[in-house]
């Protein structure tokens, strides 16, 4: 282990002071925190938790999703279980319709969830299924009072302005990774395609929820620059997922993240992204396993609850033990 002078150990903690008094940290000194961190984890962690709990305090961000539509997806995304290209178990389902749509939501309410996440597969989809969402978006809104995002793949701006009016509260749209590793994951749609609809939905005012897969095979470069990159885009929502290998992709044998390095990417974006709600979602339960509850003392401040697209996760009642446990509060905001 390198001996590190006081400065250099305590850097980390450093940082983290000029972060919440309103410094933007620098691509020279993310280098140097991680390089720190590499010995010094724990005041990496402790950095990361003292901005979360400075600028969102007890919130914690939930939310659940619902697949509306799986699979049949003629993009080929490598890690993607609803990719046609790949011979994968799951049973693919075309668009279930609004009445559909409208009893999984009734289903989240009732385990206590008050903000639901729309999902259909495929690189876009129709303006009738667009209009069919925007029904169901009305009528959940109106009965409930919950909090609608929706992921509906790169859509232009008519189809995003539509979903405004509709009272859509957010768009969600991951970058997924750095600009330069993109290619190696996707070869149907490019990184400008995504950017792009990242900004349509900003600029038409909709939130937007944006953030990144791990576990591709991407180095923490690129973890790094795709955090600039989100905070270049101004998004408060970063949902962070770490691959969960599905038979049948290019990426089946990926290995694991471990669990610490799950916490170092997550503190690394939160010092980036200070502000933004910092939720992790797929593949939390088996990339972090017994430390996921960690996930919020390296500066998360949510999580997705109950199942991901394609895969099971453990159980609403077990996040929100989990959560009443840290004393922390699902902020439906
Ligand atoms: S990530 Fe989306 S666009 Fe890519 S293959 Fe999967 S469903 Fe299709």
């Amino acid at each position: 282990m390198k001996r590190w002078g006081y400065m250099e150990k305590y850097f980390c903690l450093e940082l983290a002071e000029g972060v919440v008094k309103g410094k933007k940290v620098t691509l020279e000194e993310i280098g140097m925190l991680l390089e720190t961190a590499e010995d010094n984890i724990m005041l990496l962690f402790s950095g990361a938790d003292m901005i979360r709990r400075h600028f969102l305090g007890d919130k914690v961000d939930v939310c659940s999703v619902i697949n509306a539509k799986s699979g049949l997806c003629a993009e080929d995304c490598s890690y993607c279980a609803q990719s046609s290209m790949y011979d994968t178990k799951i049973s693919p389902f075309p668009y279930i319709g609004r009445n559909k749509i409208f009893d999984v939501i009734e289903k989240i309410v009732n385990c206590g969830v008050r903000k639901a996440g729309i999902v259909t597969s495929g690189g876009k989809i129709s303006k009738s299924i667009v209009s069919d969402i925007c029904d169901a978006v009305r009528e959940a809104k109106n009965k409930y009072g919950i909090k609608i995002c929706v992921s509906l793949g790169m859509l232009d701006k008519d189809s995003l302005f539509l979903l405004k009016e509709a009272g859509v509260d957010s768009y969600h749209h991951n970058l997924e990774t750095s600009k330069r590793f993109f290619p190696k994951i996707c070869s149907t749609h490019t990184y400008q395609d995504k950017v792009d609809t990242v900004k349509n939905a900003n600029n038409i005012g909709l939130k937007v929820c944006c953030g990144a897969l791990f576990g591709l095979g991407e180095d923490m470069g690129d973890r790094v620059n795709l955090a600039f990159c989100i905070r270049k885009l101004e998004i408060k929502s970063i949902p962070l997922n770490f691959l969960d290998p599905i038979r049948g992709t290019c990426f089946e044998n990926k290995k694991l993240i471990s669990p610490m390095e799950a916490l170092k990417t997550i503190a690394m974006f939160r010092y980036i992204n200070p502000e933004s709600h910092i939720k992790v979602c797929g593949g939390r339960e088996v990339n972090l396993k017994d430390l996921q509850g960690m996930i919020f003392f390296a500066g998360a401040s949510g999580l997705m609850t109950g199942n991901y697209l394609t895969t099971s996760g453990r159980g609403i009642d077990l996040d929100f033990q989990m959560l009443e446990d840290l004393n922390l509060k699902a902020d439906w905001s």
